[in-house]
């Protein structure tokens, strides 16, 4: 029978102890750092990213978008990038992005919009509109490692286009750029291009799948900005302060702090508060070997 997922705590159940032992840790360390809030008032700009929004993880969205409107101002994706490139962070910025396209980013959106944030998703086409079960099934579980969840199609992508959200590529299928073959790389990078600027238009920013740096490599940056893509994203943590200089779009390596809505806030906002407190004109740019 098909069967989605559409529950976080769901979700908790398929992975392993260890998953929600590290959440309670870093919990009770951010608890700990609850006093330092005022790192927050640091001008930098942050970078955000989820992945889902379960129907039990919707009045955590909200939540946490009314505990950060306190201490950021919610800039779009392509205004994040501007003031970093042009050094103009004059203040604490947020900007949203989302991965993997799953259905429920509809819904993320919807709460995103009460807020008046806007955020840029990174899906990847190959999968997007897919209604075949046992496709979808060998995607979450040989790819994302995740249990079968349904996927937004072309119309609702459409949809948050129109609410002023952005696109932005994820690859084809989700590769891992590091594990790849030049040609494909390359062949990828014009094909998730060419596709996401006919549905979508205006489609120039890249998030590589998996995010870490051991998934890329210099020629999958080399072939990120050859395709025609302007920014290129991590799910390295940090966040981002005004350079000496400005600097250029190809040199600019994003860094996007991974936030599952389940854990507990403490959790979430520890991350942040320590990303400002150890800001760095460094976190800019990518590490030697990517260049
Ligand atoms: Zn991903």
């Amino acid at each position: 029978m098909e069967k989605f997922l559409n529950r976080y705590e769901d979700l908790k159940r398929t992975k392993s102890r260890t998953l929600r032992s590290y959440a309670r840790d870093l919990a009770l360390t951010g608890l700990s750092l609850a006093a330092s809030e005022k790192y927050l008032a640091i001008p930098r700009v942050q970078f955000l990213y989820i992945h889902h929004v379960f129907k039990d993880e919707e009045k955590r969205l909200d939540a946490l978008l009314k505990k950060l409107s306190k201490h950021h101002q919610f800039i779009t994706y392509n205004d994040a990038v501007e003031k970093i490139l042009k050094g103009t962070i004059d203040k604490p910025y947020i900007t949203f992005s989302s991965d993997d396209g799953l259905k429920n980013n509809l819904r993320a959106a919807e709460i995103l919009n009460e807020y008046n944030a806007k955020a840029c998703f990174f899906i990847n086409p190959g999968i997007i509109g897919e209604t075949d079960y046992e496709k979808i099934k060998r995607f979450c579980t040989q790819t994302l490692d995740f249990p079968p969840v349904e996927f937004l199609n072309w119309d609702e992508v459409s949809k948050l286009q129109h609410w002023g959200h952005e696109i932005g590529s994820h690859t084809m299928m989700h590769m891992n750029i590091a594990a790849q073959a030049e040609q494909q790389i390359t062949e990828d990078m014009h094909q998730t291009y060419r596709i996401l600027n006919e549905k979508c238009g205006g489609v120039k920013h890249f998030a590589f799948p998996y995010g870490r740096f051991f998934h890329f490599s210099a020629i999958g940056r080399k072939a990120v900005f050859d395709a025609g893509f302007t920014t290129c994203a991590t799910a390295e943590r940090g966040c981002h302060i005004n350079p000496v200089s400005p600097i250029s779009n190809i040199d600019l390596c994003i860094r996007r702090d991974h936030t599952v809505l389940g854990w507990d806030m403490n959790h979430i906002m520890y991350f942040l508060i320590n990303n400002a407190k150890h800001a760095s004109v460094n976190n800019n740019f990518y590490p030697a070997s990517f260049k």
